[in-house]
């Protein structure tokens, strides 16, 4: 709480007072806090892989590398780490267009099915590598809704790859649908690695991960569940994890049928 004082006697000398002025600052103060963290964060984000690619291309500038075989295997750091960089700064500029209230959605009415395929598509390389399976479990008729293409695809893609990233060899990955009125909810479960009870509650911030070095390793920029909570969000829906440390995780995604209000008429079910 900030206060404000000034003394006040009005010119006859007969009266005199205080103005006190009480201000709230915990909240500025929270925002400021937050975005003072989010630029350390950032800065040091991009540091780590800017620092690898210079001590390397310095090395092999320097002619301390004979042999082409190392100097194939550092260039191939230092272009694994400019991917680093590349992938933080997509995610960056998707969160950062979710802070302006401008971010404009392409809504239109897509199939459910559809959009699942296709993002187990693109992620079905990877699963195969660490042979999961991806197990779909939708309703048979075609089912729609309103929503942003690419956003949602974004959405399902980032945790569809958080479910192959942290599950093992031979995972099973199932997605399921559920329909209510008004809503859907897209479950996608893993039985990986779990997060920990005292995790769950900061899953979602900007660049929180459990273990630091196993998301890096796997390719992660601490963004993933951020952009997701924004996205879903931003469509009137919501997101929620449950974990068992250990044992797996599940994801709810939930979406509006339709989007505004007024035309809950050409709800398609
Ligand atoms: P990252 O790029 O590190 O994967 P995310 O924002 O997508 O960042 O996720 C944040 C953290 O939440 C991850 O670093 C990981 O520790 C944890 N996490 C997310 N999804 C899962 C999952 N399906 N199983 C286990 N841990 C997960």
């Amino acid at each position: 709480l900030k206060v404000n004082f000034a003394p006040y006697l009005d010119d006859s000398l007969q009266k005199a007072g205080a103005v006190f002025v009480l201000t709230d600052i915990t909240e500025e103060e929270r925002l400021e806090n937050m975005r003072r963290e989010f630029v350390a964060n950032v800065s040091h984000e991009l540091k780590t892989p800017l620092t690898s690619i210079k001590s390397y291309t310095e090395t092999i500038l320097e002619g301390m590398v004979d042999d082409p075989e190392t100097e194939k295997t550092f260039l191939e750091v230092v272009n694994s780490e400019a991917d680093r960089m590349s992938r933080l700064v997509r995610d960056l500029l998707e969160l950062t267009s979710f802070d302006s209230a401008s971010v404009k959605l392409k809504y239109a009415q897509h199939n459910i099915n559809r959009l699942i395929s296709n993002c187990i598509l693109k992620v079905k390389v990877t699963a195969d590598q660490k042979r999961q399976a991806i197990v779909k479990r939708l309703v048979d008729e075609p089912i729609s809704a309103e929503f942003d293409y690419d956003k949602i695809e974004q959405l399902v893609l980032n945790i569809l790859s958080n479910a192959i990233k942290y599950s093992g060899e031979e995972g099973i990955i199932e997605i399921d649908l559920k329909s209510y009125e008004k809503t859907f909810d897209l479950v996608i479960k893993d039985n990986g690695i779990g997060i920990p009870e005292e995790d769950m509650n900061r899953i979602f911030e900007r660049f929180y991960r459990v273990d630091k070095a196993r998301s890096r390793m796997l390719g992660g920029t601490g963004l993933g569940l951020s952009i997701a909570k924004e996205i879903a969000e931003a469509h009137g829906g919501a997101i929620g994890i449950q974990s068992v440390y250990g044992h797996g995780t599940v994801v709810t995604i939930n979406l509006p049928y339709t989007q505004g209000v007024g035309n809950s008429e050409t709800n398609v079910v």
